[in-house]
């Protein structure tokens, strides 16, 4: 298999968790026998500092000729001064937007070992396997017309959707469903308004495609309420996207910590991910980093660009285990007495796991 990934580390914590997620991804190319080529790129204040911009047209160029983006983080102190569309966080929009992808997948998962990281009680999040499906391009975020008038106090936004908008996610969803427990349940706001009745109807259609996958629909506003009661029971949630932003950040509490959690954006002209975190610049370059969740992404990138599921649960599988172990990074340390390890630490105990499972799944092909 050959692939090759843009890195943009980005800022802050951005290099030092990327770095980690790199060497598992090196690590996998190199036991599997693929042929992966990392070339990087700079995004984000990193950007400014070198090229005045915070997306040079080489990054973007690059970044459209490879398979897959790996992103860091971006975000500096530093830039805080500037208006908003010369700031590092610019650069973000700006190639979430040119790389075009439409759906955005954050999984919301409750580690066994993570239990206590969670605010909610172990016997609720116990088995929760959540991902959500968040459209991306389109709704109220994206909607012309839009103002602000200051003359006469009031301001307004438009939320729209298309047919076709809500057909290709859609699809996302189902597809993605079938590779896990053939649940989707489509969030929306169908009594009261008209996009969601769109939404609704149209996601009702693209089931009939996908007959093995039961679907249900919920509203916003009840989703928002079973999802912290019995969040077990949801397999694949599809939702516009200013719901989605909303639900798939209640989510994370299922999993506790930040720097647990990746995404993928697909569907577009080149799939970037993505761990959900911030370039935390209150412990940038002290090793306190969790890389767990740029990690993860790199699992993420391995299943939805390169079609590798197994070497993609290789990797989860190993992260499982270095937590149960007792190994954590300092934002996962709750009073108990677990080792605590620093960024590069962590990386090379999911590192040394991954080489075993490995080992082993090869030496069991060979009997
Ligand atoms: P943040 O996600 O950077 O940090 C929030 C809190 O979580 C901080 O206390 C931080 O130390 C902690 N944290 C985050 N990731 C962690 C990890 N991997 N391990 C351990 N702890 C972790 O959000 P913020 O503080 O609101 O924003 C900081 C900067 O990041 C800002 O410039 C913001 O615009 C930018 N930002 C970027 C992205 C992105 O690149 N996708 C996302 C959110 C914020």
């Amino acid at each position: 298999m050959k692939l090759k990934v843009l890195v943009v580390a980005g800022d802050g914590i951005g290099p030092e968790v990327t770095a980690e997620a790199v060497r598992i991804l090196r690590s996998v190319a190199e036991l599997g026998g693929h042929d992966f080529e990392f070339r990087e790129a700079v995004i984000g204040g990193a950007a400014i500092k070198a090229h005045g911009t915070p997306l040079p047209e080489s990054t973007l160029e690059a970044a459209l000729e490879s398979d897959a983006v790996l992103l860091g983080a971006v975000g500096s102190n530093e830039f805080n001064a500037l208006p908003p569309d010369k700031r590092p966080e610019a650069g973000l929009l700006q190639i979430r937007q040119a790389l075009g992808g439409y759906g955005n997948l954050r999984p919301a998962f409750a580690w066994p070992s993570l239990a206590v990281n969670s605010p909610l009680k172990p016997e609720v999040t116990d088995g929760a396997d959540i991902i959500f499906v968040r459209e991306l391009l389109g709704g109220l975020y994206f909607g012309q017309p839009r103002e602000w008038n200051r003359e006469t106090n009031s301001a307004y936004n438009t939320m729209r959707y298309t047919r076709d908008e809500i057909v290709r996610v859609a699809r996302v969803a189902f597809e993605l469903a079938g590779s896990r427990r053939q649940k989707v349940t489509s969030v929306d706001k169908a009594n009261v308004l008209e996009t969601s009745q769109l939404w609704r109807a149209t996601v009702t259609e693209v089931a009939k495609d996908y007959p093995g996958i039961a679907l249900d629909h919920q509203y916003v506003d009840s989703f928002a309420m079973h999802l912290m009661n019995i969040p077990r029971n949801f397999d694949v949630v599809l939702t516009e996207n200013l719901f989605g932003d909303i639900l798939s950040d209640e989510a994370a509490v299922i999993t506790g910590s930040l720097g647990m959690l990746p995404s993928a954006t697909v569907g577009g002209k080149v799939n970037l991910y993505e761990p959900v975190h911030g370039s935390a610049p209150d412990i940038a370059g002290k090793g306190l980093a969790n890389p767990l969740g740029a990690i993860l992404t790199g699992a993420m990138l391995l299943r939805h660009s390169a079609g590798l599921d197994q070497d993609a649960q290789a990797i989860e599988t190993a992260v499982r285990k270095v937590l149960e172990a007792g190994y954590r990074t300092a934002d996962l340390v709750r009073g108990e007495s677990k080792q605590k390890l620093t960024t590069q630490e962590m990386g090379q105990k999911v590192f040394e796991a991954l080489n075993e499972i490995i080992d082993r799944s090869q030496a069991l092909h060979a009997v």
